[in-house]
């Protein structure tokens, strides 16, 4: 612990954003960073505590007052390889991850928590700099083979650990680039590719086979892979969109957000794509619908992209702005959640559900809406009420669905390998991540639901610590 006293004399300071007018002309990363000296106070905030919740709220387990700890004493090197024990990529948890540790930061009971996600994204490009992190391969092989099969955060972080316990490991990706949704989801001014690209570098220095534009289950069959490879660990995600199958909803201007944003991040990687095909927001009046992350993405870009106006609604009530009674400390906060993308200029609206798309020749004009109320029913349950007479029409030419994902895609791949799936439609694993067919795995949203890279990063730790037993016994 840097400094004992550091939490009672030194205040939480956040880099904060570009300023507004800057950033949404550029697609750039919006966050800043602080200095060197700053980072250390704030590291000094850090009270070491006997129980640190904040590791208990780290999905990845990290050993954050350690870290903290070397970073007050200007050891990067040392606060870098605390980092990376237990997360292949610190740099994108650094960046993107909604920090549950702070959440859980005993400080945060009475105090601002200490800040832990600006702490390791600094650290880690400090290391970066400084030349600490270079590629490691493994000393010897097994001789084993493993296939992963799909390039998220979940296969990469499996794929990372089983190189490094020495087996051969090829890495799967239907898409033309390797990183799942951290390539083609999250936007560029949330996480720059070329943070991707720079520890998929040392992955290929450190033996990592990557094949992209190949779709398993087609361009490699079942019988195939279970004869070539020792195990296979399917981390391909869940891509199912959640569809909102109301009247009109075939007009031309109704998208899923992932369409949108995957082009966008396209587009940025340098990628031409055809006119007619392409989805943009200019001098639109743009309603995102689906009030979570990936409608924020959408708002962010929408709004780099020019739009007229855009809208986000919610189809339930406003979350409180504090924790209530029965949502304590350590747990995640069901409190409102303002993104930078909402801060663009975006209005935001709760409960309102979505009736139908009106258009004309075939294009999207008018959405009709109305307010709903939720109630509890004698089990507990929670029902949704129209209110009667909020009937509105909100005129709008284009409509992003952004209400989440239902499952993992079962037709092709899944189906073909004739996995069980449990009552969400996931791929069922027990606690080792086995899947109900011998030598093989699955890890990340496939078998979790969609969630959080953090998760899928722990999920593939697991996953290639079972893999690796598996296949030595
Ligand atoms: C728009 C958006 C924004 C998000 N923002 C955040 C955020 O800010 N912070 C956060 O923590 N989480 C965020 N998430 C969630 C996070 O991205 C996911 O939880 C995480 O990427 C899941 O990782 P995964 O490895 O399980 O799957 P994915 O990242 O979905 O990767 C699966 C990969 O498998 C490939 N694949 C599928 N089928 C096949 C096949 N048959 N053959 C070969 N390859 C195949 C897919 O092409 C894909 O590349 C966001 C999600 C979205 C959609
Ligand atoms: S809970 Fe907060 S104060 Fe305590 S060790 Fe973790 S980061 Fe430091």
């Amino acid at each position: 612990m840097g400094d004992p006293k550091g939490f009672m004399t030194v205040s939480r300071k956040d880099a904060g954003y570009r300023p507004t007018k800057e950033r949404i002309l550029d697609y750039g990363e919006v966050e800043q960073t602080l200095d060197r000296k700053d980072r250390a106070l704030q590291a000094s905030r850090c009270m070491d505590c006997g129980i640190p919740f904040c590791h208990w709220g780290c999905p990845v387990g990290s050993k954050i007052p350690e870290w903290q700890d070397a970073i007050y004493r200007g050891n990067i090197e040392e606060a870098y390889y605390i980092l990376h024990s237990t997360n292949s990529f610190p740099e994108i948890t650094g960046r993107i991850c909604p920090a549950p540790c702070e959440k859980a930061c005993v400080l945060a009971i009475h105090e601002e928590a200490v800040t832990i996600r600006e702490n390791e994204c600094a650290t880690v490009e400090q290391a970066f700099e400084a030349g600490f992190v270079k590629a490691n391969p493994p000393k010897s092989r097994t001789g084993k083979k493993v296939a992963v099969i799909g390039s998220g955060p979940a296969g990469l972080s499996a794929a990372d650990l089983l190189n490094r316990a020495g087996h051969l490991v090829t890495v799967f990706e239907k898409n033309d680039a390797i990183g799942g949704l951290l390539r083609y989801g999250i936007p560029d001014f949330k996480l720059n590719k070329n943070i991707i690209d720079r520890r998929l570098e040392l992955f290929v220095d450190e033996g990592i086979i990557f094949k992209t534009n190949v779709i398993v289950g087609v361009d490699i069959t079942r019988d195939e892979l279970l004869q070539e490879f020792d195990a296979v660990l399917l981390a391909v995600g869940a891509e199912k969109p959640r569809d909102l199958p109301a009247d009109g909803r075939d007009l031309d201007g109704v998208h899923f957000a992932m369409d949108f944003l995957t082009q966008q991040n396209k587009v940025i990687a340098g990628q031409q794509l055809p006119d007619e095909e392409r989805i943009l927001a200019k001098d639109k009046n743009v309603l995102v619908i689906g009030g979570g992350d990936t409608g924020s993405d959408c708002v962010g870009t929408s709004i780099r992209q020019k739009a007229s106006s855009v809208t986000q609604i919610e189809i339930l009530p406003k979350p409180p702005e504090t924790r209530q009674d029965n949502n304590p400390w350590p747990y995640w906060p069901n409190t409102i959640r303002t993104s930078s993308s909402h801060m663009e200029g975006c209005e935001r609206r709760w409960s309102l559900n979505t009736k139908r798309f009106i258009g004309e020749n075939g294009k999207l004009k008018q959405v009709e809406l109305v307010q709903v109320e939720w109630e509890k029913g004698i089990n507990g349950q929670w029902i949704m009420k129209e209110v009667p007479g909020t009937t509105e029409f909100m005129d709008v030419e284009l409509v992003l669905l952004s209400m989440g994902f239902t499952q993992p895609v079962h037709s092709g791949l899944l189906e073909s390998l004739g996995l069980e799936y449990d009552q969400r439609g996931n791929v069922k694993v027990n606690d080792k991540k086995q899947t109900s067919v011998e030598k093989i795995f699955a890890a990340g949203d496939v078998e979790r639901g969609a969630s959080l890279v953090v998760h899928a990063i722990e999920a593939g730790k697991v996953a290639a610590k079972n893999i690796d037993e598996f296949i030595r016994n």
